[in-house]
């Protein structure tokens, strides 16, 4: 049995890094653990992504199919990523979910909001990006940009901030009803590992583009980003819809920990490939006929 197999028969990845229910201090999260790895660390961390590469591709299929032949009813998945500047969305994106064939991924990234969004409820452009059945939806930022950015900036005042907690709590509700999964992903980078991300980024031409001044005020606001983090992580820890911390310091385990996350919310929904709509012999004799 490899490693990767034989660490199946533990707890799932999703219990280990799931923020326990109650008071949350992001102090009490290393963000250079890596809890849940089956290998021995990053010389084998491509084996072990890439052995998971071929399970999630075979999930996502299924996931695709029941999604084309069922399309009212077939589940979606939704992962939502987020986290400070140089955490690993965009890695994540290209490792993890760059796993699956990108015919069944929906991908949204949320910026600040547009004139045409502010004049909406802020979930009102969250509710267009919504995978549809059969569908892996990706938020490369999310719904929480509204408590976090938002609380941190004072963009809108705190009696309206306050309330889109439970909001957010009935948002994911509906949603999980709905049949879509839910897995939130607070990448937890250090203070420490943002300064020399963005330093590399200064260092090196072809990661310019990476680099946004901006950045660097946001950095200068970490104690208050860390409060407004652990509000959200508390606050918005529902059972339907769980908030899990991804270790971030370490690439190779944030890439594998998020496909490992996504491997088991599709296995849980234990679909089969849907049955012909067609009589398969009939069909065999006209192929072959033709
Ligand atoms: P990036 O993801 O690095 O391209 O940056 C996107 C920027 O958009 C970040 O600075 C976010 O804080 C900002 N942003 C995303 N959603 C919102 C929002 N709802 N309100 C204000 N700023 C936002
Ligand atoms: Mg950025």
């Amino acid at each position: 049995m490899s490693s990767h197999s034989a660490k199946r028969a533990g707890r799932p990845l999703s219990e280990l890094l799931r923020v326990p229910a109650g008071p949350v201090r992001l102090a009490d999260f290393d963000p250079s653990a890596t809890p849940g790895y089956p290998g021995h660390g990053k010389s084998d961390s491509q084996e072990e992504t890439d052995a998971l590469g071929v399970e999630l591709s075979d999930l996502q299929e299924v996931l695709y199919a029941n999604g084309r032949s069922e399309p009212e009813t077939a589940p979606g998945v939704l992962v939502v990523l987020q986290g400070m500047d140089t955490s690993g969305k965009g890695g994540v994106i290209r490792h993890a979910i760059g796993l699956v064939d990108p015919q069944g991924v929906q991908l949204a990234a949320f910026k600040a909001p547009t004139a045409e969004e502010r004049a909406h409820d802020f979930l009102w452009r969250i509710r267009k990006a919504l995978p549809g059945p059969g569908m892996i939806g990706i938020f490369d930022r999310s719904h929480y940009e509204d408590v976090l950015v938002v609380r941190v900036e004072s963009l809108v005042p705190e009696a309206e901030w306050r309330r889109r907690y439970d909001q957010i709590n009935e948002f994911e509700a509906e949603l999980v009803a709905g049949g879509t999964t839910v897995i939130k992903c607070m990448l937890n980078v250090s203070f420490e590992e943002q300064r020399r991300r963005l330093a590399e980024r200064l260092a090196e031409p072809s990661k310019y583009w990476k680099y946004n001044p901006g950045d660097v005020d946001a950095r200068l606001k970490w104690p208050a980003y860390q409060e407004a983090y652990a509000a959200a992580l508390e606050l918005c820890n529902t059972p339907d819809a769980p908030w899990h911390v991804i270790p971030a310091d370490r690439k190779w385990y944030r890439n594998w920990a998020v496909a490992e996350l996504l491997r088991e919310a599709l296995a849980d929904l234990k679909l089969d490939w849907p049955p012909a709509e067609f009589d398969v012999a009939t069909e065999q004799a006209r192929v072959e006929a033709s």
